[in-house]
């Protein structure tokens, strides 16, 4: 039978880790036709399955490619500058800088004043956007953090440094816009990436709301910077300063397409529903009782974690320590949501049965949490008075006034006076539960 070819499970321990089982490689003499067929059926088939219940990852699957299948045979490789010329013509650099482009003016630089390229992901961005800036004080903001969402406050960064008396010349400021840096753009008030600032480079990943269906990401820098950088390769006739020599050529087309095929206005509509999204389904769990957070401007909901790893595999949750999140990307619908919520709800008198809710007030904020100790109706004396200040605080954000502000931030000092914060492993600003991010 084919699947006796495939690999078996395997309980040998590497390290830690424990191995995943591999597809065999086999001989093609060993081969009967079917079996390469099945192999990619059974795959498939799981595939499919799991998108069904994905909902713990930045990824998005909402897409329709069959009018790219014609590239597929095509080497495609744009290793190299992709503003320079190779001599290698099997590239697609018309769609790179036609994708560079659109970003530049996102961000709000000219197309002469800008260098990039598309990189094999956010990662990448990242560290090009940290080698471009290695000779200065260089300092990463996070325009929403993995886990939680939370945005630095990239003008407070700004004014701290011209207060600590750094020069423009002596600082780069890169910012990490892996999922939020195609998302702020479309959504009004939001604090901007933008190059009218003294920012140097900017990142986003492709694979992450604009659904490319491999991973990729842009980066975007000042000119000069690359000046200072660059060095020639004679090899390829091009001049180089990626990091990786070969690069996809698929992916810039298919950003290329995917922009084409949104559109500003599609985009704007795909990131309002995610937002709206995000926010029914905090309501929904709030209501149901679960300690649950969602930051200003986010779609990444953050919850208690389910007592239940197999719950948590099936819905393929990411989770942290006490805490668990949903991204809420473009393909998690309502009815998905509502899938997800009525197994949830479902399952929380058997869990409750089992032990009260963790305690995730360090997590997400004393104001989410429900546990024996924060919840709203079974508080001890010493938190009740604060816990005044988070309602009031909540109220106030959500009807646009401001009283509940002063005592947060009271609540914030006294925390912070007694050594205590949000923050579960490290100082950044991951930890900031919730109105960093409301603009001024
Ligand atoms: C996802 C993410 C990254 C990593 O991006 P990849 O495209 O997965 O390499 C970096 N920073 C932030 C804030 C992210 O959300």
């Amino acid at each position: 039978m084919a699947s006796d070819k495939a690999g078996r499970e395997s309980d040998v321990v590497h390290c830690r880790n424990v191995r995943q089982s591999g597809l065999r490689i086999t001989e093609p003499a060993e081969v009967d036709k079917e079996y390469m067929a099945s192999v990619f059926a059974n795959c498939t088939q799981t595939w499919l399955e799991s998108i069904k219940y994905h909902l713990g990852y930045q990824l998005d699957f909402n897409f329709d490619y069959a009018a790219l299948n014609t590239l597929q045979p095509f080497p495609l490789n744009n290793f190299g500058d992709p503003f320079t010329k190779s001599n290698y013509g099997v590239n697609s650099k018309q769609f790179e800088v036609g994708v560079l482009d659109w970003f530049a003016h996102l961000w709000e630089i000219e197309n002469d004043e800008y260098w990039g390229y598309v990189t094999s992901g956010g990662t990448e961005a990242n560290l090009q956007g940290i080698l471009m800036g290695f000779a200065q004080l260089h300092y990463q903001v996070n325009i929403g953090t993995t886990f939680k969402g939370a945005i630095d406050d990239l003008d407070l960064v700004i004014q701290t440094l011209a207060e600590c008396g750094f020069s423009r010349n002596q600082f780069y400021i890169h910012c990490d816009g892996a999922l939020f840096g195609i998302m702020l753009p479309f959504v009004e008030q939001a604090p901007q990436i933008t190059f009218k600032k003294p920012i140097d480079s900017a990142s986003v990943s492709g694979h992450k709301l604009l659904g490319c269906p491999m991973p990729c990401g842009v980066l975007i820098t000042r000119i000069e910077h690359v000046n200072a950088l660059s060095k020639d390769i004679e090899y390829i006739a091009s001049r180089d300063v990626t990091i990786t020599c070969s690069r996809s050529g698929h992916a810039p087309i298919l950003l290329w397409y995917i922009l084409s095929k949104k559109g500003r206005i599609g985009l704007q509509k795909d990131i309002q529903k995610c937002l709206q999204n995000a926010k029914y389904l905090r309501d929904r769990l709030r209501n149901a009782g679960v300690s649950v957070m969602l930051n200003e401007l986010s779609n990444i909901v953050v919850f208690e974690r389910p007592p239940d790893e197999e719950f948590i595999k099936r819905w393929q949750l990411s989770c942290q320590g006490n805490i668990g999140h949903i991204v809420v990307m473009v393909n998690v619908s309502k009815q998905k949501l509502d899938a997800f919520l009525d197994e949830l709800t479902e399952k929380l008198s058997t869990w409750s049965k089992e032990g009260a809710h963790r305690c995730v007030a360090f997590d997400i904020g004393y104001e989410n949490c429900v546990c024996l100790l924060h919840s709203p109706r079974r508080g001890y004396c010493f938190c009740f008075f604060y816990r005044i200040s988070f309602d009031n605080n909540n109220r106030g954000r959500d009807n646009g006034d401001n009283r509940g502000h002063v005592l947060y931030n009271n609540w914030r000092g006294w925390l912070w006076s007694r050594g205590g914060s949000y923050s579960n492993n490290n100082a950044s600003t991951e930890s900031q539960p919730s109105n960093r991010s409301v603009p001024a």
